[in-house]
């Protein structure tokens, strides 16, 4: 009986009868033996018989190496036929005796006989007059009478369960879960403790955590059987398990058998390192324990449970933080509408999925991926979601659908991603292609209106009410602490507001990797100055623009320096596509001409002659920096006398000034030469010193060719992966989610490159970029801040080539700490352990 070859039931079985508890007597069937069954060649059924009692009642289990990959349905109450029907009748009653053998006949006639199941479903009359329905009606559609023998019964229950599992469809549904081709299945043969009988008789189930929450708590129930003789009608009265003035409880019944019982639960969590819900039957008071399986529970549960354990010295520390899957630690840590929000209602549906989520609305996948590119939250709203969506899904911070339920694709996609999720809103319309939605009471919401999605209660709601962050508990700041103490590379968030780094704060990032500074004016009423200065005409109305912005930049570094004290701050100068920055439509220049004092036809052809074919490769980043180096001489002030400003009040500030989008060691030197121009006369203006590093994003393919010799002018170089990955491919940001899904779909791209990181192509220029660094430059720091620095396996490679930290969105924070924890501790040897 051993694990990779009989099944984790078997493995965990086995293990009880080691641990000396009442187990029935059980015999365990490997894959080798199941898989011989299925082919036709069985074994000796009077030998496995004579394991047992004479006049034993057996039942058969499943035992795969997951018991998430699915398998057939346990048979119980095999060898109940005619004459022990009889027998058992005086023992325990005829009601009770007939019940157990109709709930045979009906599951033997369907999934083993394989009889048309409305047959045998149907039959509502209990006792005898149940009984002699089900036995006529399996002689009728079996042509033959029902099978007596028990050897022969047993030989049948083990044939069609092997069978099953080799079943195309079975088969399949495993696949999907990751089981491999040729996974195995065990069978469990073990002898019924049949609950029922003289004393106290019941069966029951137990464990001791609170399956939400992860809390101690003895949780379960118990079907007592002795009040009267008829199991049937027993059957929906579940007993307590404590005392409780609501009704009988098993501590009352049998007191003895309880204490047992939870001496039992106790001695399986310590010995079998995990949280076991105990199967139980009680027979004239004794207690016998039929099976053990690990406990279902939510991420939350998971994660304290772990803790617990460890704390309690049951599995280490590092175990614990092995036991926790990175990603399903993302799903505590969505905020929540604040309670007292003023909340205005347009629509309902079913929480489906919690947290709160504010964005804009979208009505594709497409517009979900582009609105992500231009790093907009958006929700994305469909009448119901399909797989072509997920990548949509991934892009947005919300959904909503008009139709589904809590096992919708929307709901459990949304769950799986730790997406608010509102499904089944129908009393609102979905009008996708006219691309509205119209709220319960007829408001009408377009495409790019914010609305925000309250998970948790099922709410849509108008606008962007206040919201409070995830309530983050003790046992999460305790396993993020171990995770913490086993990795091996800095984790720093990209961060563009305060809100967003008191974020990164909270969840200990270890600085901030980016700071994209054009974010900082996408704001309505920062948006206009902005304008202001990319359509200047004179060096002259340019500054003076300038001098609007100076102001409100001092202000942000200051807050972000602040927020971050003692912690670095990477801040990125101006990349800002300048479509992005363009009126868009008719209003948009309207407002323009009036905030420049222009005729509306002037800005109109500025417009035009700023607009680029392809905005994404034209005048950005640094190419901005260069040709209108004012830009960069304001942002560079405004960092430094941030720096002296936050430094008066607490520790000394070190900004990281970084370069977007280069490509030539000449433009860092430029920029570099202007950078310390501002530094030196900003020192002389406050009388005070500082210091700053620069660095270089490499996000074009050649800078990281290059990078050995645009190296030795900066003190670090971090690798922006998301225009890397399109300069790579030759393929846009903001257009890819057109055919992304065909790619993917196809098998052309296995993965989409823009969420993880192409190992193959984007990678290598990753890896020779950053060998080329380390060649002429030793002690330069290397970091990732594109979208893939969140991604677990995308850290796994980063680290591989060396990199000091990745830079991932603050939510994503908590991931790559615990999925750095992971890649560190599994080269040092501790192993994600089997599931029970
Ligand atoms: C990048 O290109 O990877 C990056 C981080 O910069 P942005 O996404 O702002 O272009
Ligand atoms: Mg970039």
């Amino acid at each position: 009986m051993k694990a990779p070859t009989h099944g984790g039931r078997a493995k965990c079985l086995q293990r009880l009868v080691r641990l000396e508890l009442p187990v029935p007597r059980t015999v365990a069937l490997s894959f080798d033996a199941v898989h011989r069954i299925a082919s036709g060649d069985l074994p000796d059924m009077n030998g496995l018989l004579s394991s047992f009692d004479e006049d034993a009642l057996l039942c058969v289990r499943p035992s795969s190496e997951d018991p998430d990959w699915g398998g057939p349905s346990a048979i119980l109450n095999i060898g109940m036929n005619d004459a022990r029907y009889v027998a058992l009748s005086d023992e325990i009653g005829h009601e009770a005796a007939a019940a157990l053998y109709l709930r045979f006949v009906q599951a033997y006639a369907i999934h083993v006989a394989r009889l048309d199941p409305d047959q045998f479903d149907e039959i509502d009359e209990t006792g005898q007059a149940g009984l002699s329905a089900a036995l006529g009606a399996y002689e009728e559609e079996a042509e033959e009478p029902f099978p007596q023998d028990p050897a022969v019964q047993l030989c049948e229950v083990l044939r069609s369960m092997a069978r099953a599992w080799e079943g195309t469809t079975a088969r399949l549904l495993r696949q999907a879960k990751g089981a491999p081709v040729d996974a195995g299945l065990g069978l469990v043969v073990q002898e019924m403790a049949l609950g029922i009988g003289r004393g106290e008789c019941g069966s029951g189930v137990l464990h001791l955590v609170n399956t939400e929450t992860g809390q101690p708590q003895l949780t379960g129930r118990y079907l007592s059987q002795s009040q009267g003789r008829d199991a049937l009608r027993q059957r929906h009265r579940s007993l307590y398990l404590e005392r409780d003035p609501r009704g009988p409880s098993l501590q009352d019944k049998a007191p003895e058998a309880f204490e047992q019982l939870i001496e039992y639960a106790h001695l399986m969590r310590r010995r079998l390192r995990e949280e076991m819900q105990i199967e139980f039957t009680i027979r004239g008071g004794a207690v016998h324990i039929l099976d053990g399986v690990r406990v279902e529970r939510s991420s939350r549960a998971a994660l304290r449970i772990a803790v617990r354990m460890a704390e309690d010295g049951i599995i280490s520390e590092q175990e614990a933080v092995m036991r926790i899957e990175p990603r399903a630690i993302s799903e505590l840590l969505h905020r929540q509408v604040a309670p007292n929000a003023q909340r205005v209602v347009i629509g309902r549906g079913i929480a489906a999925s919690p947290g709160a989520a504010t964005g804009r609305i979208v009505f594709s996948s497409a517009e979900a991926q582009a609105s992500a590119a231009r790093g907009e939250a958006c929700i994305l709203v469909r009448r119901e979601t399909s797989p072509e969506d997920i990548r949509g899904m991934h892009a947005a911070v919300g959904v909503l659908t008009e139709r589904g339920g809590m096992t919708s694709h929307a709901a459990v996609i949304g769950r799986g991603l730790g997406l608010p999720c509102v499904v089944g809103a129908a009393r609102m319309n979905f009008e996708i292609h006219k691309k509205t939605l119209v709220g319960e009471r007829g408001r009408v919401f377009r495409e790019g209106d914010v609305i925000t999605l309250d998970g948790t209660s099922g709410a849509v709601l108008e606008g962007s009410p206040e919201t409070v962050e995830a309530a983050l508990d003790d046992a999460f700041q305790t396993l993020m602490g171990w995770a913490d103490a086993a990795r091996d590379i800095d984790i720093r968030a990209n961060a563009d507001t305060p809100a967003d780094a008191n974020t990164a704060r909270r969840f200990s990032a270890q600085g901030i990797g980016l700071c994209r500074t054009e974010h900082m004016f996408f704001d309505a009423e920062r948006i206009t100055p902005m304008r202001e200065m990319i359509f200047a005409d004179t060096p002259e109305d340019r500054q003076a623009a300038l001098a609007v912005l100076l102001p409100m930049q001092r202000a942000d570094f200051t807050e972000l320096f602040r927020i971050m004290e003692g912690l670095p701050v990477c801040i990125r100068l101006f990349d800002p596509p300048l479509h992005e920055f363009l009126p868009q439509d008719r209003a948009g220049l309207r407002d323009l001409a009036e905030a420049l004092d222009l005729p509306v036809s002037d800005v109109t052809r500025r417009v035009e002659s700023l607009a680029e074919y392809n905005p994404m490769l034209g005048l950005r980043g640094v190419r901005l920096g260069i040709t209108v180096p004012e830009i960069y001489d304001m942002q560079a002030r405004a960092i430094f006398e941030a720096t002296l400003d936050a430094s008066r009040e607490g520790a000394p500030v070190v900004p990281e000034i970084m370069l977007p989008l280069v490509s030539a060691r000449r433009e860092v030197e430029l920029v570099r030469t202007r950078i310390d121009a501002v530094a030196a006369a900003v020192r002389a203006e406050r009388g005070r010193s500082f210091t700053y590093r620069l660095g270089v994003m490499a996000e074009t393919p050649r800078a990281c060719l290059r990078a050995d010799e645009i190296a030795p002018h900066c003190q670090f170089l971090s690798f922006g992966t998301n225009d890397l990955t399109q300069m790579t491919y030759g393929l846009s940001r903001d257009d890819a989610g057109r055919f992304m899904s065909d790619y993917v779909q196809q098998g052309v791209f296995s993965e989409d490159p823009f969420h993880v990181l192409d190992v193959d192509g984007v990678g290598e220029l990753v890896a020779t970029g950053a060998h080329r660094a380390r060649a002429t430059t030793p002690g330069i720091t290397l970091s990732i801040c594109g979208e893939h620095g969140g991604n677990p396996e995308s850290i796994a490679f980063c680290r591989d080539v060396g990199m000091d930290y990745v830079s991932c969105s603050p939510f994503r924070v908590p991931v790559a700490r615990l999925a750095a924890a992971h890649i560190a501790l599994r080269e040092t040897g501790v192993q994600r352990p089997a599931r029970l």
